[in-house]
């Protein structure tokens, strides 16, 4: 069936009185009855075991070693008898000694942005490619995005999945898809204008800096802008992050899931009733587990998510410790998917900042930032370590242009409510500075939010 009987033949669902309209891309596998799902998962999880045994010498010793076979691999929960895979391993095999296939049948090759040593490797078969435009299709229909749509895809171009993932996507389903990819904001604002985009692809924080430049630019967004869906990933999203881009852009958001690793963005996917991110479970199975234990947690136990992809050829994964913290919830949503939803994922393991013995996430201060009209969603959280050997950390937070242009009293009246909120919140006493608009610098992709000075000062 071509793209455009689809959408023609009436096949998604028509919206009822108080239900929203969800339009499915692959409703065969997306809305699965649970028990063929799980034989599906089973049947894909013993074949992808098999040949991660016998084609990745890295799982065949590591197999080995637990003394598990891949005919050990009876029911889904037998996942658990699998050993872990880390970034740690990903990096020890760079850059290819984890393919299941030679570089012949490799069609391509990506790479995350490794702000750590080593980036790590993604290498796809054709039919890999294949797949991942297919799931990228589900995550573009999910938010509504029809042939009828022009996406401006602001998403970064070149080994970061982001930008191709989401061109293939948005081809696969018929829109018109602009291949824009992030800077020059200025530019991307003109051609929202000129093209008449009506749906922007972006890390959110990203969406954010261009939100700001349609304002400098003296653009209206309900008047002169036609842009109607803003499909983000790559990053977190924190509830007020979404709702400053959607009052500034007037656009409904979509958060998408991905990783390098598992295939990039395409692992999770957003539906109208924005309830958290299905996961395409045909083609990744996932468990959430204890991160210092590694037992596995019963689903809705927030822990750490680990992924282990069913289908992948080229660069298949057992078990991938994401580093993600998330709960799972199976319960079934209003818009048909069977596929469980992954409730919230506010940081990986790895972002926890330790401050004065106090457990910090990055997204616990964005929260709070953002819910005071007084700033702009513009922060850099700078860690130290003090002269004691106790971590301490200043946030930089831009305060809005008319909090500026009140003067210095305002500002400091701006910095001591946020003091104060951030205390109720975290239970610390935060050294804030409060900055003029527009001082700190914008991110076109991944926004890096702390600047870790620490090991400088080792
Ligand atoms: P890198 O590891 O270099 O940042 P990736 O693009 O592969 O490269 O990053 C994947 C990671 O980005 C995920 O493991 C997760 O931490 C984060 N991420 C992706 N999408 C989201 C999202 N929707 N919400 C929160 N975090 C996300
Ligand atoms: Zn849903």
């Amino acid at each position: 069936m071509s793209v455009l009987e689809k959408f023609a033949f009436g096949e998604q669902s028509k919206p009822a009185t108080g239900k929203k309209e969800c339009l499915i891309w692959d409703r065969e596998h997306e809305t699965m009855p649970r028990s063929a799902l799980e034989k599906l998962q089973l049947e894909r999880l013993q074949k992808v075991v098999e040949r991660c045994y016998n084609k990745v010498p890295f799982y065949h010793q590591q197999m080995d070693a637990l003394g598990i076979r891949p005919e050990d691999i009876k029911t889904l929960a037998d996942v658990s008898k699998l050993p872990f895979t880390t970034k740690h391993d990903l990096r020890d095999n760079y850059p290819f000694a984890m393919f299941a296939e030679p570089m012949r049948n490799v069609a391509r090759l990506h790479a995350s942005s490794g702000t750590t040593g080593k980036p790590v490797v993604g290498g796809y078969t054709k039919n890999d490619l294949n797949t991942w435009s297919e799931l990228m299709a589900r995550v573009i229909t999910a938010a509504g995005v029809t042939p009828d749509d022009i996406v401006c895809n602001s998403f970064g171009y070149g080994l970061f999945t982001g930008g191709m993932g989401f061109h293939y996507g948005a081809e696969r389903i018929g829109a018109t898809i602009v291949p824009v990819s992030g800077g020059q904001s200025k530019r991307q604002v003109m051609l929202w204008q000129d093209f008449g985009a009506t749906v922007l692809s972006s890390t959110p924080s990203y969406a954010c800096v261009l939100a700001e430049q349609a304002e400098e630019s003296g653009v209206n967004p309900v008047k002169d802008l036609k842009l109607r869906i803003a499909l983000v990933g790559a990053e977190p999203c924190t509830p007020q992050m979404r709702a400053e881009i959607e009052k500034k852009l007037n656009v409904e958001v979509f958060d998408t899931y991905g990783l390098t690793e598992l295939m990039g963005p395409g692992v999770g996917l957003e539906c109208p009733y924005h309830d958290g991110l299905h996961i395409c479970e045909d083609h990744f199975l996932m468990e959430t587990i204890d991160p210092e234990s590694g037992e596995v947690l019963p689903p809705g136990s927030e822990g750490e998510l680990v992924l282990t992809s069913l289908t992948k050829e080229a660069f298949p994964l057992l078990r991938f410790r994401t580093r993600d913290r998330t709960r799972i919830n199976q319960e079934p949503c209003t818009c048909g998917r069977t596929h469980a939803r992954l409730q919230k994922i506010d940081g990986r393991t790895d972002d926890m900042l330790i401050i004065k013995g106090v457990n910090v996430f990055p997204t616990q201060i964005e929260t709070v930032i953002l819910s005071l009209p007084q700033f702009e969603p513009q922060y850099v959280i700078v860690v130290d370590r003090s002269s004691n050997f106790l971590d301490d950390m200043e946030i930089l937070v831009e305060c809005t242009h008319d909090v500026h242009e009140a003067g210095e009293g305002a500002m400091e009246e701006a910095r001591k409510k946020l003091a104060h909120e951030l205390h109720q919140v975290l239970g610390l006493n935060t050294r804030i500075k409060v900055v003029a608009p527009k001082t700190l610098q914008r991110s076109e992709g991944k926004a890096k939010r702390v600047v870790d000075l620490r090991e400088m000062s080792k």
